[in-house]
Formats: C-alpha cells, sequence, structure tokens
C-alpha cells in the first residue's frame, strides 16, 4: 500500500518513539483479551453442550410411544430398495447377499426402535428407592449408553440420594434389569498381579483371599515339618487352620514366627514364605462371619442377612472351574481368535451351557419338542 495522504504538521505526527509506545501498548491490550477470548470462547462451547444434553434429556423425557416416524419409514423402505437393486444389478449375488443386505437395512431402524422403547419403559418408573421404596432426593437425569444386540442404545435415566439406604440410585435400570451389584466380592489366590488388576479395574470391589490357598499354605509346612499324610502334620495344622478360618491370621503368624528360630536354615526359609504370604493377605483374610452363616443356615436358625451372606464364596473354585470348561472350547489344538470372535462364541457358549438356548432362539426349544 502506498501511503499518498500528505504529511499534516510535525507536531500532529505521532513521534517514532510515540508509535512504539502505541504498538507495545495494542500488544498488551491483544495479550491480555486473547485468553480472555479463548475463555470467552470455552464457556460458549461448555454452554451450548449443556444446553444440547438439556434438550436431549428433556426430549426424552417426554417421549411416551415407540415408534417410528413416517419420514423415517419411508427413508428405511427406500434404502431397502437401494441394496435390492445393488443386488438386482449383479446377477452372481445370492440369497445370501439378499438375506445380509435385508438384514443390515432393518437393524438401524430396529435400534431406534429399541432405544424408544427402553425410554418409554424408564420414563414409566417412579423416581423412589428400588430398595426401600423410600424417596429419592437431589433428583437429576443421565445418559448411559447400552450395547444391545441391535447396536448402541442411549437411555436417559433419572437417580436420586435415598437417606435411608445412604446410596445413589437409578431406579429405572432396576426396572430394566440393567442393575448393577450392590457388592462386587473378588477372590484370588494371592498373586500380586491379580489385586493390581482388581485394584485397576474394581477399586470399589471387596477382595477376598481363596481360603483353600490359604490352606495350602499350612499344609505344606506341616508336611516339611512332619512329613505328608501323617497323624502329626494334622496334629500340627488343625488349630492353625481353625484360627485362619476364625480370622486370626495375626495369631497364625505369630505361630508362625515363633516356630521360625527352633528350625534348620532350609525349614526356616519355607515357613518365611506363608509368614510374608499371610502379612501381605491379611486384610484379604476374613471367612468367619461367611462360615457362620453357612452353620446357622444348616442348623435353621439363620438371620435374612445370613441367608444371604452363606451364599458368598470364600473359595475361587467355581471360577477357576468355569474358566476350565471355557478353555476346554477354546483353547483347542490350532484356535486362534479375533477379540470380536472370541467375545460371540463365549456368549453363546456360555448360554449353551446354562441350557439357555432357548432365550437366544425362541423357537429352537418348540421345534425340539416337535420333533
Ligand atoms: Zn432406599
Amino acid at each position: 500500500m502506498t501511503l499518498t495522504t500528505p504529511a499534516t504538521t510535525p507536531a500532529a505526527q505521532p513521534s517514532r518513539q510515540a508509535r512504539r509506545a502505541q504498538a507495545r501498548q495494542a500488544a498488551r491490550a491483544a495479550a491480555r483479551s486473547t485468553p480472555q477470548t479463548q475463555t470467552g470462547r470455552l464457556t460458549e462451547q461448555i454452554l451450548e453442550a449443556a444446553a444440547a444434553q438439556a434438550a436431549a434429556a428433556a426430549q426424552a423425557a417426554s417421549l411416551a410411544k415407540a415408534h417410528l416416524a413416517e419420514a423415517e419409514v419411508q427413508a428405511w423402505l427406500h434404502d431397502i430398495d437401494a441394496r435390492l437393486a445393488v443386488i438386482f444389478a449383479h446377477p452372481e449375488q445370492n440369497l445370501g447377499h439378499i438375506e445380509e443386505q435385508l438384514a443390515r437395512s432393518v437393524k438401524e431402524p430396529l435400534r431406534w426402535l429399541a432405544q424408544r422403547a427402553a425410554q418409554v419403559q424408564a420414563n414409566a418408573v417412579a423416581c423412589q428407592c428400588p430398595q426401600c421404596q423410600g424417596p429419592l432426593t437431589q433428583q437429576k437425569c443421565l445418559a448411559r449408553t447400552i450395547h444391545s444386540r441391535f447396536g448402541p442404545l442411549t437411555l436417559w435415566r433419572g437417580y436420586g440420594w435415598c437417606a435411608r439406604c445412604g446410596q445413589w440410585h437409578f431406579p429405572a435400570d432396576y426396572a430394566l434389569g440393567l442393575g448393577q451389584a450392590q457388592l462386587v466380592l473378588l477372590l484370588a489366590d494371592g498373586a500380586l498381579w491379580i489385586w493390581n488388576l482388581a485394584q485397576d479395574r474394581f477399586p470399589d470391589a471387596r477382595q477376598r483371599l481363596d481360603l483353600f490357598h490359604a490352606e495350602e499354605h499350612l499344609w505344606a509346612v506341616a508336611h516339611d515339618l512332619y512329613g505328608r499324610g501323617t497323624p502329626e502334620a494334622q496334629a500340627w495344622v488343625a488349630p492353625l487352620l481353625q484360627q485362619l478360618r476364625d480370622d486370626q491370621t495375626v495369631a497364625v503368624i505369630a505361630s508362625l514366627a515363633e516356630l521360625k528360630p527352633r528350625l534348620r536354615e532350609a525349614q526356616q526359609k519355607k515357613v518365611q514364605t506363608p509368614i510374608e504370604y499371610f502379612e501381605h493377605n491379611a486384610p484379604r483374610m476374613k471367612y468367619k462371619e461367611v462360615l457362620e452363616a453357612r452353620k446357622a443356615c444348616e442348623a435353621g436358625q439363620a438371620t435374612e442377612p445370613q441367608r444371604q451372606l452363606a451364599n458368598h464364596p470364600v473359595g475361587s473354585g467355581a471360577i477357576e472351574s468355569a474358566c476350565r470348561q471355557y478353555q476346554c472350547r477354546f483353547k483347542r489344538t490350532g484356535q486362534f481368535w479375533t477379540t470380536p470372535g472370541d467375545e460371540a462364541l463365549l456368549g453363546l457358549e456360555t448360554l449353551w451351557r446354562n441350557g439357555r438356548w432357548d432365550q437366544l432362539y425362541p423357537h429352537a426349544k418348540s421345534s425340539a419338542a416337535l420333533n
């Protein structure tokens, strides 16, 4: 750009120094305004996102009927026509292609319908405590995504605080069969990597050391001291086993520590292993209340909490057995799995083993009966 404006009087024109000062001032102002502008933009974005969430929640809450709009039905029919047109243009495509394309075209409309139907169900649930039926305070709304057979469904559910139970509750989740466990118990054999994993994935879970692994450590010492299968080994280990079952881990550790100096060096090492094992796992060695609850059930004198407690496992045998059964199916010679393939077959295998195949294919039972 060429400056053509004639110069005014020298007094009116700012000096070079003044121009520099002005430039510095402008730069400072710009520097001051930039973070403010950014903050302003961020605030706007947050407010916009919150408004969009509130609008989605309000729309979901007002849903009273699960159906497809006329435009959606038309779009779906158009989609089917387009898919079939492609197939008709390729005579080499067979019935399998037709089935596949129709199945794909119907999936999305079914996902919409499932999402809306589940939302209607959720909206019909009273926002009260599903356990004590008491009122829920501080009620709010939160979205949750469920991975259904038609794809991801987003549901908005009300939730609130039950002062009587001292818990937050999502009543619609209970009604829809999406409730989450009140208590998560994690049983393991004491390997450190498992506790680390538990801490990472299930930080709120109660941890319990497998009782039989704990007992094995005592038996190993008994066999080493008195010989395998001897009455002396049995006599030595019996009171310690009882102490383990009575949650007296500290007493067991003390007995082993007392024994240690009286042993030869090689045996001392063998006693040190269970001492460290019990010291490390002591907070996880709580068996007494479960075992007492079981005894009360056998004697027919159990209270309701004891009846529930009696079902809590103290050993990981059931889990290890389940792993063994799956391994028989999934670790056969030459088998390799992709994650989706493995997960899909794992689901089928579980339904099959639990005798719930008819839930997946309701016609299977009736046709089996006919045959
Ligand atoms: Zn309650």
